[in-house]
């Protein structure tokens, strides 16, 4: 199959969140499995690692945006050791800049005509190189204009009179909401400024338009794909979601086990595998801790998070939970940015208890990867999560999570209890109701179960062994593409 992927974001050309892992993760074993993958994004020249080697293809777009022409280089660059072919739309006006989608804090205000452009711009490049793909897999808000394009202006230009388009929703929280007058970027008729289509509210709404326009809708796990069809998780769109909800499937993303796998990780200080892992976290953590400046001591449980600090990280939770946490024999190693007033709390516990905590407030990829080596135990108790990656990452690195039953944390976490843990099932701890009580509770069990080896042994090694291959999510994947062809007209 031909299927070409825009995002906004893939690693390792640029990457604010789990949609970059994504994106590259399918891509590359899409491509394993023979597919002819095609990545789509912008160039960010200033995150582009500068040992990737990128080439001009030549070929450039030129787009007509509201009353002046705006025009790109296409770049071709190669996902390494993959067959991937990738394509960087390359308009520095737009795409070079100190940030993705926002700087100090602040979304750029030209979001909309930004990643308009980014859509039509994908759409012109498809055409001009003549990649007629079987499928065009558009992600979130920043490629949401893309199902509306291929319906509204290319479907009976022959290079995408059989493409079916997909999108997936990776964070329903950001749907690209912007003012009606917006539309003027789009390139599209004013017709689709209608409530069943593009507009939410008297807003252009993104998000809305790929989920109106694509054959199929997925989001990245099955729990999130039936939150989602209600109010409480819905953002708005809980109507939108469910008048699809036939052509709407959850699919857990995997992990990219080429990067995130400690045999052969080569950020952390020691790789280690299953069978290996006592000595490996070991070395791993007093690295770590010497690295936090905390005291080195491999008795005490250390615990970690890494994150965007939003609220919906359940950055109110830790708070709530933190003198009773800090009263314990403990450490914990923050790493995240985000908005200012979860920055400051994290901030506040490490000036509060440098002895026990550690706050690392930036983006830091390797420290990360250390994190995730070196901790005991991993705090994810998000008011929400689509699917979450650093629960996956913890339990592929032997970290036990602390999750709340949301989303893809629930998919993916089988809790520390009775039955899970006699049949060796259990790879962490689950609580249900967001509140301090039940989170406080689970800390306390995790902190029982550091002391019981032989059965944290066996929570370790059950999360080690799990499956989360991309493998497994790139047939769910080619199952959502085949149905997607079906149904086009013929
Ligand atoms: P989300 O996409 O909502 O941010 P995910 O758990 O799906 O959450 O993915 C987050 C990804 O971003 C993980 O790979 C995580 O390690 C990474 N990440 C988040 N914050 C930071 C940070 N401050 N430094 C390094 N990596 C980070």
């Amino acid at each position: 199959m031909r299927i070409l992927i825009a995002t906004s974001e893939a690693v390792p050309f640029a990457k604010t969140g789990g949609l970059a892992d994504v994106a590259t993760g399918l891509a590359r074993s899409l491509g394993d499995l023979g597919h002819e993958v095609t990545l789509v994004l912008p160039y960010h020249r200033r995150f582009v690692p500068a040992e990737i080697p990128v080439e001009e293809t030549g070929t450039s777009v030129s787009i007509r945006m509201d009353e002046r022409d705006v025009s790109a280089e296409i770049w071709r660059a190669r996902l390494a050791n993959t067959p991937v072919d990738v394509l960087l739309i390359d308009q520095p006006a737009y795409f070079d800049r100190g940030g993705l989608y926002t700087e100090s804090g602040v979304d750029y205000g030209d979001n909309c005509e930004r990643y308009a452009f980014f859509s039509r711009a994908v759409m012109e490049a498809a055409r001009k190189l003549e990649l007629s793909p079987d499928v065009i897999h558009a992600n979130d808000w920043q490629t949401g204009l893309i199902p509306a394009l291929l319906e509204a202006k290319y479907r009976q230009t022959p290079t995408f009179s059989k493409t079916a388009s997909i999108i997936t929703v990776h964070n329903l929280a950001f749907q690209g909401r912007f003012p009606g007058w917006c539309m003027k970027y789009t390139g599209l008729d004013w017709k689709y400024f209608n409530w069943l289509q593009m507009e939410f509210w008297g807003d252009l709404n993104l998000l809305k338009t790929g989920i109106v326009f694509a054959q199929k809708v997925t989001t990245v796990s099955p729990t999130y794909a039936r939150e989602i069809c209600q109010p409480e998780f819905g953002c708005g769109l809980d109507t939108v979601l469910a008048s699809r909800s036939e052509d709407l499937v959850g699919i857990l993303n995997g992990v990219d086990t080429s990067e995130w796998n400690p045999s052969v990780d080569r950020h952390i200080p020691q790789r280690y595998s299953a069978g290996s892992w006592k000595a490996g976290k070991a070395a791993c953590k007093r690295e770590l801790q010497r690295e936090s400046g905390l005291p080195e001591r491999p008795d005490v449980p250390l615990f970690g998070m890494i994150s965007r600090l939003t609220d919906q990280k359940g950055l109110d939770l830790i708070a709530d939970v933190a003198d009773d946490f800090l009263r314990n024999d403990v450490q914990i190693a923050f790493l995240g940015t985000g908005e200012a007033h979860c920055e400051q709390l994290v901030r506040s516990l490490a000036l509060r208890a440098p002895d026990k905590v550690s706050a690392v407030i930036g983006f830091d990829e390797q420290l990360a990867h250390r994190i995730e080596a070196g901790a005991d135990i991993y705090l994810m108790p998000s008011r929400f999560e689509p699917c979450g990656l650093n629960q996956q990452y913890s339990m592929a690195y032997g970290t036990i999570p602390i999750v709340h039953a949301v989303g893809g944390l629930a998919d993916s976490v089988v809790d520390a209890s009775g039955p899970n843990l006699m049949h060796g099932r259990a790879t962490g701890f689950v609580f249900h109701d967001y509140a301090a009580g039940p989170f406080a509770g689970k800390i306390r069990e995790s902190l029982r179960l550091y002391d019981a080896r032989p059965t944290r042994q066996s929570v370790v090694e059950a999360g080690m062994k799990r499956d989360c291959s991309w493998e497994r999510s790139a047939a769910e994947y080619l199952d959502v593409y085949r149905g997607a062809l079906e149904k086009l007209p013929d």
